[in-house]
C-alpha cells in the first residue's frame, strides 16, 4: 500500500453480515476501475454477527488495499467514522454506507468534482429509497438545521461524500463526543458543493436507527452546531413575561372597577398548562446540552480500538 494513497474509502459497519458480501463485489471493481492509488478502512462498530470475521477474510484477500479497525464495542456510526478518519491516509477521503444505499460506483463523480477544486463534496439522493415517514421526517428536520445552524446542505442524511485531506485533518484535531460528521466537515470547509448521486433500498438486514435513535441524531446535529434553540427560548420566555405583565395589570384594574370575579376557570387552566408545557420543554432542551456537557468533560475516550488490520509498510 503507498503510504498515501489518492483515495480513502471510509466504511462503518454494524451488524451487515448479509450484505457485506455483496459490498466487496461492487465496491473493489468500483475502485479498481477509477484508476486511482486507493485504500478502503473499514470500522468494524462492535458488531455482535459474523460482520468482523467476513471483514478479516476480506482483508487477507486484499490486505494491498484493505484495513480494518474493529472497535470493542458499539460506539455508533459517527464515532466510526471519526475513528476511520484518524487512520485514513488518503488525499481525498469518502465516507460510504456499508449497506449498498450508497452505490460504490459514484464514488468516480465525487472525485472528478474533488479534481475541480472542491474540498468537500456533498451529495443530494436523486430518488430517495427509503419509508415515506423517514422521507418526509428528514424533510422537516432539514428545514429546521437550514434555519437554526449555519450549515447548509440540500440532503443532509447522504452520507456518500468526499472530503479534502485539510478538513480530514481539521476533523481529527476535533474531540467532539456527540457529533455529525457531514455538518462538522461543512463548518470547516473553504469551498463546498453538492452532486446528485443514485439512492438505492437497502440490499440486505435492516436499518440499524429506531425512531428513538433518529431523534437523538438530530439532536447532536441541532444542538452540536447551534445555541439558537436556547436564545430563542430567552426571547420567547421574555415575549410571554412582557404579555403576562400586561394581563396581570388588565386583570388589577378590572379587579378596581368591577370587583371580584371568578369566571374563566378553564381559560386559565389552558394559559398555565401551555406555560407548564412550555416549561418542561425548555427544562429538557437544557438537558439536551447539559447533558452533552457532561459526557464531554468526562473526556472518557470516545471509542476504544481492539485491533487494526493492515499491512506492515
Ligand atoms: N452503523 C454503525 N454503527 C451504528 C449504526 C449504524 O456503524 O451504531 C453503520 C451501518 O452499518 C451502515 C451505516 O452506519 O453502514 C448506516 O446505517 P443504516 O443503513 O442502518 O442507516 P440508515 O441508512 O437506515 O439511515
Ligand atoms: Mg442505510
Amino acid at each position: 500500500m503507498p503510504s498515501s494513497p489518492s483515495v480513502s474509502i471510509i466504511i462503518p459497519v454494524y451488524n451487515e453480515e448479509q450484505g457485506l458480501a455483496a459490498l466487496f463485489a461492487r465496491l473493489y471493481p468500483a475502485l479498481d476501475a477509477l484508476g486511482r492509488s486507493y485504500e478502503i478502512v473499514f470500522v468494524n462498530d462492535g458488531s455482535r454477527d459474523r460482520s468482523a470475521a467476513m471483514l478479516r477474510e476480506q482483508f487477507q484477500k486484499r490486505p494491498d488495499v484493505t484495513r480494518v479497525v474493529l472497535f470493542n464495542g458499539n460506539f455508533g456510526q459517527h464515532m466510526a467514522i471519526t475513528a476511520g478518519f484518524e487512520q485514513c491516509r488518503g488525499e481525498h477521503v469518502v465516507t460510504l454506507d456499508a449497506d449498498l444505499q450508497n452505490p460504490p460506483e459514484e464514488i468516480g463523480k465525487l472525485l472528478a468534482k474533488m479534481d475541480e477544486g472542491y474540498d468537500y463534496v456533498g451529495s443530494i439522493r436523486r430518488q430517495r429509497r427509503d419509508s415515506a415517514f423517514r422521507r418526509h421526517a428528514s424533510k422537516l428536520m432539514n428545514v429546521v438545521r437550514e434555519r437554526i445552524t449555519r450549515i447548509r446542505m440540500t440532503d443532509q442524511g447522504c452520507m456518500l461524500r468526499a472530503y479534502s485531506r485539510d478538513i480530514i485533518n481539521a476533523i481529527n484535531s476535533c474531540r467532539e463526543v456527540n457529533t455529525f460528521i457531514p455538518a462538522l466537515a461543512y463548518s470547516f470547509a473553504r469551498n463546498p458543493t453538492e452532486i446528485e448521486v443514485a439512492h438505492e433500498e437497502r440490499a440486505a438486514g435492516e436499518s440499524k436507527y429506531a425512531l428513538y435513535d433518529l431523534i437523538r441524531l438530530n439532536f447532536d446535529l441541532v444542538t452540536g452546531f447551534s445555541v439558537m434553540p436556547l436564545q430563542l427560548f430567552s426571547i420567547f420566555g421574555m415575549l410571554i413575561s412582557i404579555l403576562s405583565f400586561a394581563f396581570v395589570m388588565f386583570l388589577a384594574v378590572r379587579r378596581l372597577i368591577l370587583g371580584p370575579e371568578a369566571e374563566g376557570l378553564f381559560t386559565l387552566f389552558g394559559i398555565a398548562f401551555f406555560l407548564i408545557g412550555l416549561a418542561l420543554f425548555g427544562i429538557g432542551l437544557l438537558g439536551e446540552y447539559i447533558g452533552r456537557i457532561y459526557q464531554q468533560v468526562r473526556q472518557r475516550p470516545r471509542y476504544l480500538i481492539d485491533a487494526v488490520l493492515e499491512q506492515k509498510a
